[in-house]
């Protein structure tokens, strides 16, 4: 199968076969293929200025920033292009503030990480992987990352007061690569609180799981009150149309990197910051977040209702908002991977996170009638597959 074509929830292939995207680029296409508007910005931008480079201001990235840092509530943005390139950023953050501000020795620096982490592809971000494919044939590895139970407040409070040169614990507020995994409610505040008592830097990767995907514009703010230090924001932040990354926090922690001491060539540039203040807008406007919130409701009740017609295959079905999974038993009959064939055929893309979990992560713009469709594709596929 080979894609030529998007509109909305649904794509085309070169042969004009149409499926609905349980996929959106890995959560990146939030507001949906094709979306006129932020086409519309972006040509507009095209033809005004697309790079300038750091050295100079432009005229859009101020009016992103201010717009951004708002939103989520932050002093301050660092623009960045890829999620990865967030993540790496945040850890440099971190180290440098653990220097300047907590008094660290120097290159003593220790960052967290939970087991089952995925953040990118770098050389930082698989040296602290738990995941033998990622890392496995790449080192010598990134020295200074350590791993901690995912959704385990004792385990991390040990090891906080066990390593008092820890700067950060970098984290995402729902594992998405990692196989949708759900954190029980209260996680994110005691991971604050235990962040606050043990002077750490609470860094909230949401390169996936931010812009409405779990039906919230941020996914930390599912409990509410809870903002952590660092916002790492990718992926949707553009629509998907563009790679367009931030790194959101306080001048405390992103001004302990002077000016010249890092960036990057694209970082900022206009054309990305006009397709993201778009992107901002209509993520407002078109209530993407209620949407998911909605819709994924929906989506995981149908989901059990399918996963209750086969009680021994089917071991969990979880999620928050548009990310959402279900989880097949060792006895199943099949892998995710066939069961995603047998979704293919039928019309619904996705792929599976590990050998066993289906995961599911539609555009927002999803309606209810969408909903039923992919529901109905997964019962379907599940009958073929697991009989
Ligand atoms: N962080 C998380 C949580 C991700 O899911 C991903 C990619 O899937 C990344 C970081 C890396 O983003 P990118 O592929 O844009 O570098």
């Amino acid at each position: 199968m080979v894609l030529a074509r998007g509109k909305g929830t649904q794509v085309w292939d070169v042969e004009g076969r149409e499926y609905v995207d349980c996929m959106a680029g890995y959560g990146a296409v939030n507001h949906g293929h094709g979306h006129p508007r932020l086409i519309a910005a972006m040509k507009r931008q095209l033809d005004e200025l697309y790079l300038v480079g750091r050295a100079f201001y432009n005229d859009q990235l101020g009016a992103y920033e201010e717009a951004v840092t708002s939103h989520f509530g932050f002093e301050r943005l660092l623009p960045t292009n890829t999620g990865v390139e967030a993540g790496e950023t945040a850890v440099k953050l971190a180290r440098r503030w653990a220097y300047d501000v907590k008094g660290v020795p120097a290159d003593c620096a220790r960052v967290a990480f939970p087991e089952g982490n995925f953040w990118g592809r770098t050389l930082a971000a698989v040296s602290s992987s738990t995941d033998p494919s990622a890392y496995g044939g790449f080192g010598p590895l990134a020295p200074g990352f350590d791993i901690v139970p995912y959704d385990d407040l004792p385990a991390l409070e040990a090891h906080f007061k066990a390593h008092p040169h820890t700067c950060a614990y970098f984290f995402e507020p729902l594992q998405g690569e990692g196989g949708v995994v759900v954190p029980q409610e209260g996680y994110l505040r005691g991971v604050r609180e235990l962040c606050d008592r043990f002077n750490v830097l609470m860094i909230c990767d949401e390169v996936q799981a931010g812009m409405g995907r779990t039906g919230h514009d941020a996914a930390v703010w599912r409990e509410a009150g809870v903002q952590p230090d660092l916002l790492l924001l990718a992926k949707s932040l553009s629509g998907g149309l563009y790679p367009v990354s931030c790194v959101l926090g306080s001048s405390e922690v992103l001004l302990s990197v002077a000016p010249g001491e890092h960036g990057s060539t694209f970082g900022g540039n206009p054309l990305g910051c006009a397709v993201a203040l778009e992107g901002l807008a209509v993520l407002k406007e078109e209530r993407l977040s209620e949407n998911a919130q909605e819709m994924g409701e929906i989506f995981r009740a149908g989901l059990r209702e399918v996963a209750a017609a086969h009680p021994g295959a089917v071991a969990d079905v979880r999620g928050l908002g548009l990310m959402n999974a279900l989880e097949l038993s060792p006895e199943a009959p099949a892998a995710a991977w066939d069961v995603c064939l047998e979704m293919r055929d039928r019309g619904l893309l996705a792929r599976p996170t590990k050998e066993h979990i289906l995961r599911f992560t539609p555009p927002l713009v999803i309606d209810r009638a969408g909903v039923n469709r992919c529901v109905e594709i997964v019962a379907d596929s599940l009958r073929a597959r697991l009989a």
